[in-house]
């Protein structure tokens, strides 16, 4: 797929990287993104997903912009307390770049709809803020063979991982964090707090996992890196990584 002159401006300083050049930014525009979660995560890698020209984005949740989100939930303003955010998110991105396909979706992800809402999509990003839903999102990942980021955070520390749980010898979500969540649906961010710029570079950083996975399959960034977690550090500040094993027994990916 050849770019038009206009978008080979607009995206000028990623193809000049020879890890993306032309054909990169092809994929880019002809990728589509499920994004689970539009807060904290999913605002800041929303902005930097539409700024790689990813073509097509599905962007869920249910929630409804509070005075508290501002504080870190980076697309949106004070004017829309109040307002769906799948719904501000749409018209976010139709404003930044109308050439997007962005389909709003208010809905709150569980294991009876989740195979629909990542059906189609080369990537799921998860931001959401529960376990419940992390855990549905991996699942449907795995059975629909879909690569998930998956990214978390909270206070001063966050967790960024790829998953392709559906390949024989990857992990999947579950594997990292057993079967004890399913019935988690708490918000611990209200209880413990984060400082904000904690969830944008968390949010930035699952953006540039989730570029890395797109362009994997022509070279693009290298190793797509799955089942490495990176956990972030904004106090020290350090970032580690983790190798996470494939659970043999996991209810998520064990027959895959
Ligand atoms: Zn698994």
């Amino acid at each position: 797929m050849a770019l038009d002159p206009d978008r080979l401006d607009r995206f000028a300083r990623h193809i000049v990287l020879p890890e993306i050049g032309g054909a990169g930014q092809a994929a880019l525009a002809k990728a589509r993104v499920v994004l689970v979660g539009l807060g904290g995560i999913g605002s800041p890698a929303l902005q930097y997903l539409a700024g790689a020209g990813i073509g097509s984005l599905v962007l869920v949740d249910d929630d409804v912009v509070d005075l508290t989100n501002l504080q870190r939930q980076s697309i949106y303003h004070e004017g829309d307390v109040g307002r769906g955010k799948a719904e501000l998110a749409a018209v976010w991105v139709r404003d930044f770049d109308p050439f997007l396909d962005a389909q709003p979706l208010a809905a709150r992800i569980a294991a009876d709809n989740a195979l629909d809402i990542v059906a189609g999509a080369d990537l799921v990003l998860d931001g959401c803020d529960n376990f419940a839903t992390r855990l549905a999102v991996s699942d449907a990942c795995v059975a629909a063979r879909i690569p998930l980021v998956s990214a978390a955070v909270g206070r001063f520390q966050g967790q960024v991982g790829a998953f392709a749980g559906h390949l024989p010898d990857q992990p999947c979500y579950r594997c990292f964090v057993g079967d004890a969540f399913d019935a988690d649906d708490c918000d611990t961010c209200a209880e413990d707090g984060m400082l904000g710029a904690m969830a944008g570079w968390v949010g930035t950083f699952a953006a540039l996992q989730a570029i890395r996975v797109l362009l994997a399959p022509t070279g693009g960034l290298g190793d797509p890196q799955w089942g490495k977690l990176h956990v972030l550090d904004g106090l020290a500040p350090s970032l580690r990584t983790m190798t996470i094993a494939k659970d043999p027994a996991c209810r998520g990916c064990a027959a895959r």
